[in-house]
């Protein structure tokens, strides 16, 4: 059958990505950007096409189409070649041949979409006129991904306590939340004392709708950090699951994105940074911190890792550099204009 060859090939599709140290005690980076396509969607992208197969919905002549400009338009690309299926990412605003090349390089096909807001509707559209499928991964992401066993949350403390230890806290940011919820429950599931934060960046909805508990929050304004923070609270942000949501200005991120390629080499991408900023925090309380290099590519020394593209956006890295400059030397955790702060 077609259907078990294909949950065959997803499932031979699975190799450990690294835990990496940082010079900074107490800090761990588990590196998703290790993946085939560079990016921790890499993981959703298998689970969807899994799920999807499972539940039938995904057949052997179904094109596969997902409404995203971002990585995963690479990594379900790779999947459905990987199966033999067609593959349409439906992309927001005007054509980028740069962010289609990377998706057709994997022999997917990219639609351009304005108003950017309507990728939804016109992938829900495409995929009914193919006799498609829509997979719609704000809807699906969370409850595809595994989180008993044999994904990132097993893997993470497996590698953790290899290396001594269960963290104190681990850090992720949160775009479907899938990689979020997986964590939060496997942390039940296993019964580990360690506790779950999320990392937002600026105009999300999901750090306001955590602090004042309203679950129709919304900014109607889009993330500038590649992957995470929403507009409204998606399906798959589940705050019973998260202990802390640690809001991080978009200049910390990008800060903090350049300090880990500098570290590493990898040129990571912005949410990366914001991970690296809330882990910082929580490092400065005296925790042990696992978080996530989340992706990485050359296509970010163009946008976080350029001066021209952070003035652009108003936003001046520089204060946070110096402070996580400061914090990695072994001075205090001081961010700018938190002077005075009880902490
Ligand atoms: C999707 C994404 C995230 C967040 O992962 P979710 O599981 O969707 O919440 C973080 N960083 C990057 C770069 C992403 O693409």
């Amino acid at each position: 059958m077609w259907s078990t060859e294909a949950i065959r090939r997803l499932d031979g599709e699975t190799a450990p990505t690294p835990l990496l140290r940082l010079p900074l005690p107490g800090l761990r980076l588990k590196d998703e950007s290790a993946h085939p396509t560079g990016t921790l969607k890499h993981r959703l992208a298998r689970a969807l096409f899994r799920y999807g197969v499972a539940c039938g919905r995904i057949r052997e002549d179904t094109a596969v189409v997902e409404a995203t400009g971002g990585g995963s338009a690479v990594a379900q690309a790779y999947f459905a070649r990987l199966l033999g299926l067609r593959f349409i990412a439906v992309m927001p605003g005007e054509p980028s041949p740069a962010r289609a090349a990377a998706v057709e390089e994997l022999g997917g096909e990219c639609r351009f979409v304005n108003p950017p807001l309507a990728i939804y509707d016109e992938a829900r559209r495409l995929a009914a006129e193919l006799n498609g499928h829509f997979m719609d991964q704000f809807a699906w992401a969370e409850r595809a991904v595994d989180w008993q066993s044999g994904g990132l949350a097993e893997e993470l403390f497996d590698q953790v306590r290899q290396a001594g230890g269960e963290p104190g806290w681990v850090v992720v940011g949160a775009g479907t939340g899938a990689t979020a919820a997986a964590l939060g429950r496997h942390i039940r599931l296993r019964g580990h004392a360690t506790r779950l934060a999320v990392a937002d960046p600026e105009n999300s909805a999901y750090f306001p709708g955590w602090a004042y508990d309203v679950a129709d929050y919304s900014t109607g304004m889009p993330s500038r950090i590649e992957g995470i923070g929403r507009p409204r609270l998606e399906a798959g942000f589940i705050p019973s699951l998260y202990d802390l949501v640690i809001p991080v200005p978009d200049a910390a991120s990008v800060a903090a994105a350049r300090l880990v390629r500098e570290i590493t080499g990898i040129p990571v991408g912005g949410s990366t940074g914001t991970n690296l900023w809330a882990a910082c925090e929580l490092v400065s309380r005296g925790s042990e911190v696992v978080t996530l290099i989340a992706d990485a590519g050359p296509r970010y020394l163009g946008t976080v890792h350029d001066d021209g593209w952070a003035a652009g956006r108003g936003l001046d890295p520089r204060p946070y550099t110096v402070a996580l400059e400061r914090f990695l030397a072994g001075g205090p955790w001081a961010p700018p204009g938190a002077a005075g702060m009880d902490r």
